[in-house]
């Protein structure tokens, strides 16, 4: 069975008092309410990262991330973060590839391969991120860019590294519009993103990687998306600034 995961990025949001006491709140509710086998991932901005790791210890059901690594092991690169330093602090998990990485920060295909493979070899997951623009569903080459972001982004990989992926597929019209991707639409892609791997790796490797749903996200339409067959779960954005709404789709899998 392949891993559930519900991850909250809370991008720019939240000064340190907020998000411990927002992080608080969550790991009580996850503690109390959710019993199924899912994993809540918190992808914090960097300055809380150590606090976080310290309040989830003892609740094996929250892992703590970050949500950007630079590509360098270390160096002259000033204000920028190596996945050592995110590994030092004890979070497992970096958003990688995320549309506002790519729109905001000209991160590309090629720059994204450097990423993952510096955050692999500091025994970090990569949350790998991929989706496409309106322009780009409406021109009908949603499936193409689809293919160029995994083979250019992390088809490099063996199969032990891929293996620790886990795959966002967040159609970037969706993201932080309150327009959803409908159950049907996020499934084909996924089943297209699976096909993919399968192709790629074998289908054991495909029906092994956890592959998430986000773009406005929220415990109303969760369990539709989640329902899905090859819908693991979701990368949620302005939902996860609520611990309720954050926690009442975590429990979608109960
Ligand atoms: C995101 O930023 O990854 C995201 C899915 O945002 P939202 O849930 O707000 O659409």
């Amino acid at each position: 069975m392949r891993k559930k995961i519900v991850a909250g990025n809370w991008k720019m949001n939240m000064d340190y008092n907020e998000g411990l006491s927002l992080f608080s709140e969550v790991v009580n509710m996850v503690k109390d309410e959710v019993t199924g086998d899912q994993t809540a991932v918190v992808c914090s901005p960097f300055i809380h990262l150590h606090s976080l790791v310290a309040l989830a210890k003892g609740y094996p059901k929250v892992a703590i991330g970050a949500q950007n690594a630079h590509q360098a092991e270390s160096g002259a690169y000033t204000g920028e973060t190596s996945a050592k330093m995110i590994n030092s602090v004890g979070a497992t998990y970096v958003i990688l590839g995320h549309s506002e990485r790519r729109q905001y920060f000209g991160e590309d295909n090629a720059l994204l391969a450097k990423k993952t493979d510096t955050v692999l070899a500091n025994g970090l997951k990569p949350i790998f991120c991929i989706g496409e623009t309106l322009d780009e569903r409406n021109g009908g080459t949603h499936f193409d860019v689809i293919k160029s972001q995994l083979s250019e982004g992390v088809f490099h990989l063996d199969e032990a590294h891929f293996s620790q992926l886990v795959i966002a597929y967040e159609p970037v019209w969706a993201i932080g519009t309150g327009v959803t991707a409908s159950s049907d639409q996020a499934q084909e892609i996924h089943a297209f993103i699976r096909a993919e791997i399968a192709a790629k790796y074998g289908q054991g490797v495909a029906d092994a990687t956890t592959i998430l749903y986000g773009g406005s996200c929220n415990p109303k339409n969760a369990a539709e998306l989640f329902a899905q067959a090859d819908i693991d779960g979701g990368l949620i954005g302005g939902a996860s600034l609520k611990s309720r709404d954050f926690v009442d789709i975590v429990k979608t899998f109960n």
